[in-house]
């Protein structure tokens, strides 16, 4: 019998600031409203497809200053499209053409408050403000936040490397959301484990797997 291993991470991060992810969701008085839980909407929320999109970039950056030749998840277009000629990043995040293996989760924030900010329009081109473009937006404060990823791969080392490219990914402070430049949405990392069929990978077994993936 074959067995496929199944991969469980939980990683735990420190809201460092406030943070905004604009929703598809309309209410009185404000231009642009937080992403909410979609089973509680009086929680804040971050969408499974941020979290995931903000730790593969993460990754690339890093991947990518080491030499390695991997695509770019800003050009869906031109990502790879064949799954036994893949790079790192798709094998483990996929593209539009090939399914991850990893299941990212939309992750609550419990704990939170909101607030409401003002900003202003600036074009992007000129830098210079848009005229009468002052908009309101909603911002979330938490403390902390969990978030799980499950998976199943094709074998153990496959596992392992999974479960590394999403330490390495998570290791350096970043920013969710929009505002980054205004200081908004940093969240820095507390806590990382990771199991494969239940067994927890020690940190030197993380440690030397990103050592081979970073030099090979
Ligand atoms: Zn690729």
């Amino acid at each position: 019998m074959i067995s496929i291993p199944k991969i469980k991470i939980i990683i735990k991060f420190s809201l460092d600031s406030f943070f905004h992810i604009t929703a598809d969701r309309l209410i009185f008085g404000i231009d642009k409203a937080n992403y909410l839980d979609t089973l509680n909407e009086s929680i804040p929320a971050i969408p499974a497809s941020t979290i995931k999109g903000v730790l593969r970039q993460q990754i690339e950056n890093i991947l990518r200053s080491k030499g390695k030749n991997i695509c770019y998840s800003s050009q869906p277009e031109k990502m790879c499209s064949d799954n036994k000629n893949i790079c790192l990043t798709c094998k483990y995040f996929g593209s539009p053409r090939i399914r991850s293996p990893l299941f990212f989760e939309d992750i609550i924030i419990n704990n939170s408050y909101k607030d409401i900010r003002f900003g202003v329009g600036i074009n992007r081109k000129t830098k210079i403000t848009i005229e009468g473009n002052l908009f309101s937006y909603e911002l979330c404060f938490g403390k902390e936040f969990v978030t799980e990823i499950n998976g199943f791969l094709n074998e153990r080392e496959e596992a392992l490397i999974a479960s590394t490219l999403l330490f390495l990914g998570a290791k350096f402070s970043f920013a969710i959301g929009c505002g980054k430049t205004r200081g908004l949405g940093w969240i820095k990392l507390t806590e990382f484990e990771a199991f494969i069929d239940q067994a927890k990978i020690s940190r030197e077994e993380i440690h030397n797997c990103l050592m081979e993936v970073l030099e090979a």
